[in-house]
């Protein structure tokens, strides 16, 4: 067990938070300092055809044990971390055979990580759990997932009695910036399928994610002296208003879950004379996400008709744009991908958790570059934040599964 955690904390203790605002990959300088750290303990452990390219995707192999002909499969995760909150600096502490109570993270600012709050604690009693001092993110998204792939090649280069075909790692930068995957060179790559190690709690399983658009919405308007407006004024900020007031009620992130789809209003920025809202669209079902953009090229239609004459042109124009799809579409056809994960897990005695993803994953975009990507859990918790922890063993199950994926791909035909 102490292999794996210094493993992780070798990997934690490096800052990587990745930066929306900077236009270069990796978006931070310094996600180099782990990405050639992870270059060299790649070689270290056997691996071969290990590279970093210019944009520091680095990827490996674990060359074949067998005669017979085996698909190609991969093992993806990130080193960045989330600019949501620090990630410099971190300590991780190691609570061993934790007991099902409140941890102290940090004693001085008072933090601590309860149970009360955070039930899924409950789960991991007598396990060994790693969290944060209280001022930072750990890191386990998704470092947790680089432990666990890496542990898995060196586990499966020091016991060739188990059988395997060819094994493809890719670790990227960027992904928490939405960037993970657009430099990914899936041909380099070269393998059928891939999982990416990005899930949270142990059992996760995931095939399906959001279809998923943006909309710029502008409202113009005219600004006339208030006690003189009668009949004149045009307050962009209340046509605004009035779209929102149109969009369906119940369909918004704090009222829906599962399949559920929504409109998300998360900007607005107003003055009389133009106001500008940002939402974004949400939906599993590509009919229904079709069906939503529809409904707000209909809304700014009404509203422009009844202003054509007040205004004599548009009053609100609209802007969308698509996002990532549902990778449902594109794992489907190959869906034996997903059972294995599945049987892999049920050969284990993990209680596989499948349901659909809420958001997107660097694996529905490579999934739609041509490399189907399902995601498996990493094991840790409250990630993007001081609260963020990861049970070793979850990591160590994560582990087995990996082999056990590589296993079953080997045997069957
Ligand atoms: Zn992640």
């Amino acid at each position: 067990m102490q292999h794996i955690i210094d493993r992780f904390i070798s990997y934690v203790t490096v800052d990587t938070e990745s930066d929306a605002s900077s236009d270069t990959t990796p978006s931070t300088a310094k996600q180099w300092d782990l990405a050639n750290q992870l270059v060299d303990e790649l070689k270290a452990i056997g691996l071969t055809e290990v590279t970093i390219d210019e944009n520091a995707y680095i990827m490996a192999t674990l060359a074949s044990n067998v005669d017979h002909d085996v698909p190609v499969i991969g093992f993806i995760s990130h080193f960045d971390t989330t600019p949501d909150f620090t990630g410099a600096n971190v300590k991780p502490q190691i609570i061993p055979n934790y007991d099902g109570g409140d941890i102290v993270l940090n004693k001085e600012l008072n933090i601590i990580l309860s149970p009360n709050y955070f039930s899924d604690l409950l789960q991991y009693k007598g396990q060994t759990l790693i969290t944060t001092d209280g001022t930072t993110l750990l890191g386990a998204d998704d470092k947790a997932g680089i432990t666990e792939i890496v542990t898995a090649m060196e586990f499966l280069v020091k016991n060739p009695q188990i059988k395997h075909g060819k094994i493809r790692i890719g670790f990227t930068p960027d992904e928490e910036i939405g960037r993970g995957a657009h430099k990914f060179d899936v041909e380099k790559f070269g393998a059928e399928c891939a999982y990416t190690m990005d899930g949270s709690q142990i059992g996760e399983l995931e095939y399906e994610n959001f279809n998923a658009a943006g909309a710029k919405i502008t409202f113009k308007g005219k600004s006339v002296h208030p006690g003189y407006a009668k009949g004149k004024m045009i307050n962009s900020m209340l046509i605004a208003n009035k779209f929102i007031s149109k969009l369906p009620k119940e369909e918004v992130p704090e009222r829906t879950r599962g399949y559920e789809g929504f409109f998300h209003v998360h900007h607005i920025k107003g003055e009389i004379e133009e106001t500008v809202l940002e939402l974004i669209i949400r939906d599993h079902d590509k009919r229904k996400f079709e069906k939503r953009k529809e409904l707000l090229h209909k809304i700014t239609k009404k509203i422009n008709k009844k202003f054509a004459k007040q205004f004599g042109e548009d009053i609100v124009t609209t802007e969308i744009k698509d996002q990532y799809y549902n990778m449902k579409e594109k794992v489907e056809p190959v869906i034996h991908i997903v059972d294995i994960a599945e049987q892999a897990m049920k050969e284990l005695g993990i209680k596989p958790l499948i349901k659909p993803i809420r958001g997107g994953t660097d694996g529905c975009q490579l999934s739609y570059k041509g490399l189907p990507c399902p995601n498996i859990f990493a094991g840790g918790h409250n990630f993007h934040g001081k609260y963020e922890y990861v049970p070793v063993e979850s990591m160590q199950k994560a582990v087995e599964v990996i082999v056990k994926i590589a296993e079953i791909t080997a045997t069957k035909k």
